[in-house]
């Protein structure tokens, strides 16, 4: 017998070689049916592989990540089975699964595959899934391999398997199609019940642009045919929400092929709502001990070689300019560290300033490769809303918690609930890699654990995904697409106090070296700016909107009366304007509508004569009349009832 320990800690026994369906089974039918595969000691496999040894044992349904993920890569291969059927001289590459759905990488062989031929690929795809044929795992010979797909005749798998080592290969047959594959899959093929071509594009064969390119093709399936179309409705209001689509139709920001591409340009309301969100968070960090600093765009080469930055992405990053009579090299600012250790540096310090917080709004730029590139989520020129904290080892895990404070303060003021936490740890198996001692990364890897658990975040430990010099959290938000974004970071430094020699007088009288903790709660205000528009679909709240009011005049007769009510308003800081165009009312209406202005003011004889104003509210509709101090006391009310508080 042996023992099955499941995630609720209970433990059964069973008869040695078990599978995970059997003990499924054993459960309840209804969970045997679910199961798509299956966790055992933490590594994922198929659920009809005997267990031989006492185990710990997690069940994957759709429900689970992994789960999806294992239904999405068997669909890759079912999909693969119906461009052979369909295309029988296409060759394959790889498929592995996505967040949402798969792609296969295949070389078509001279067969164009278009919009127009997923339907017939989609079809077969289905034909295929309802034979219910089982996914099969054959060990190979690495020799056997060779053989068969150079019978086959295709060179791409025989590319993969030539890093293969002999001995740990397996072959996955599902109907008539056989492929290379480690797995793990799901049972059969009659799990999948809807089936949609996405996309098709081209990649490069090992992503490298002096290789072939080869043919993408994106799918995703479900165990539902309803769940397709509630994800295909989803796809509809992400792509409404779609901060590029609303960013031009708001007039927030563009792009232009001149100035360069992924150098975003902020139009008037844009840049009204970043300097609104940059208020925001400078007020609570004047609250939260921060001092702001401002540095240059540029910074000597010779600071990112101190910084280890030009050893590390130098060859990647913007390449150096230069003076043209003393042949100085600069760099365009790839990050605001090394200036604020400067900043740091520029006198002694004494135990008494730590922590010192030093913040600065720094506009740094980064190389991206042109494809990278998408919308304001990755440019090469963006705005960090940065700070450096200078402290004590002792002082980290109390710095760490103030900034949790701060960075769950920006994610509640602004709506994002849909957030998780990730503790990123050094990689136990691999500690050469990383900057500084066993003691101090141990130290402040539980400082971290600490912190967040006592600011109750829920978080999730990937190991072997800290920086290089220390270990970071960092939160992550969904956007429209459901795709996640890192956007606030918190991370723990030794290298760079050590790199530029920082030291600050003890109470000992003695030097020492200072922490650093990186920080930035948006992450960047670009790609903030970016997941905001799409969680609230541009409907920003009062306090945040670009323009708050629009002043409607019914005909030009009121035009004075209007413009007097805007100058009024205006130094109560209550923003917008008036739409002086010669349209109807009604056009006017929609139009303020269309563009999300929260508040309109509607201005004609009867108005003016009383010296009042009729209030409509996007959402809410007419609000009647107000005079115009019943109004300014409103929006007053309106504006200030959301405005966040930092304490
Ligand atoms: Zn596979
Ligand atoms: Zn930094």
């Amino acid at each position: 017998m042996i023992k099955i320990t499941l995630p609720d800690g209970s433990e059964r026994e069973y008869p040695k070689g078990s599978s995970s369906y059997d003990i499924a089974l054993s459960i309840s039918e209804g969970l045997a049916r679910n199961v798509l595969a299956a966790k055992v000691n933490g590594k994922i496999q198929d659920a009809n592989l005997p267990i031989d040894t006492d185990s710990t044992l997690q069940l994957l349904t759709w429900n689970d990540t992994d789960g999806k993920s294992t239904f999405w890569h068997s669909s890759a291969h079912l999909m693969a089975e119906a461009l052979e059927t369909l295309y029988p001289k296409v060759k394959f590459w790889v498929g592995p699964p996505l967040e949402n759905g798969f792609y296969y990488d295949v070389d078509t062989n001279g067969e164009t595959i278009s919009h127009d031929d997923f339907k017939k690929i989609e079809d077969k795809m289905l034909e295929l899934a309802r034979q219910k044929n089982d996914y099969v795992r054959i060990p190979m010979a690495k020799a056997d391999a060779i053989k068969y797909f150079e019978e086959k005749g295709d060179e791409y798998k025989l590319d993969l398997l030539s890093n293969l080592e002999d001995g740990s290969i397996t072959f996955y047959k599902q109907g008539n199609f056989t492929d290379l594959c480690r797995g793990p899959h799901i049972p059969n093929t009659g799990f999948i019940k809807a089936a949609k071509i996405m996309n098709v594009a081209g990649a490069y064969f090992k992503g490298d642009q002096n290789n072939k390119m080869l043919t993408r093709i994106y799918g995703i399936t479900f165990p539902k045919a309803k769940e397709l179309e509630e994800y295909l409705v989803l796809l509809e209001e992400a792509k409404r929400r779609d901060h590029r689509k609303l960013g031009q139709e708001l007039e927030l920001f563009t792009f232009s092929e001149k100035v360069g591409k992924g150098l975003p340009l902020w139009l008037p309301k844009g840049a009204m709502l970043r300097e609104r969100l940059e208020n925001f968070l400078r007020k609570a960090q004047v609250r939260a001990g921060y001092q702001q600093v401002v540095t240059p765009h540029i910074g000597s080469k010779q600071l990112y070689v101190t910084s280890g930055h030009w050893e590390k992405y130098g060859k990647d990053s913007f390449q150096p300019i230069r003076t043209p009579e003393e042949g100085e090299e600069f760099m365009l600012k790839p990050m605001n560290c090394p200036h604020h250790c400067e900043i740091y540096a520029s006198r002694p310090r004494s135990y008494r300033e730590l922590p010192l917080r030093l913040a600065e709004f720094g506009t740094v730029y980064r190389y991206e490769q042109s494809g990278e590139l998408h919308g304001l989520t990755r440019v090469r020129g963006f705005t960090q809303d940065d700070a450096h904290i200078f402290c004590t080892d002792d002082q980290v895990e109390n710095e760490f918690k103030k900034v949790i404070d701060l960075v769950l303060y920006v994610f509640n003021s602004l709506g994002f609930e849909d957030f998780s936490a990730q503790v990123s740890l050094r990689d136990p198996e691999n500690k050469t890699k990383y900057f500084g001692s066993d003691e101090a990364w141990d130290k402040a890897e539980n400082a971290i654990r600490r912190a967040a658990a006592e600011k109750g975040l829920k978080t999730v430990e990937e190991l072997g995904e800290a920086a290089f010099y220390g270990p970071k959290l960092d939160f992550m938000v969904k956007d429209a697409l459901g795709r996640k974004w890192q956007l606030g970071t918190i991370q723990v430094d030794y290298q760079l106090p050590d790199r530029f020699a920082l030291e600050y007088i003890g109470s000992d009288n003695q030097k020492h070296r200072p922490v650093m903790i990186h920080r930035a709660p948006f992450g960047s205000m670009e790609r903030f700016i970016a997941i905001l528009i799409e969680t609230t679909a541009g409907n920003f709240p009062l306090w945040l909107s670009p323009d708050q009011i629009a002043i409607l005049p019914i005909s030009e007769k009121y035009e004075d009366y209007a413009n007097e009510l805007f100058l009024t308003l205006q130094e109560q800081d209550i923003r917008g304007f008036v739409d002086h165009r010669d349209e109807k009312i009604g056009r006017k209406i929609r139009d303020a509508e269309v563009n999300k202005l929260p508040l309109m003011l509607i201005v004609g004889e009867k108005e003016q004569e009383e010296g009042k104003v009729s209030v409509r509210r996007k959402g809410e509709g007419d609000l009647g009349s107000m005079t115009i101090e019943e109004f300014i006391n409103y929006a007053k009310t309106e504006i200030n009832k959301n405005i966040p508080q930092f304490k």
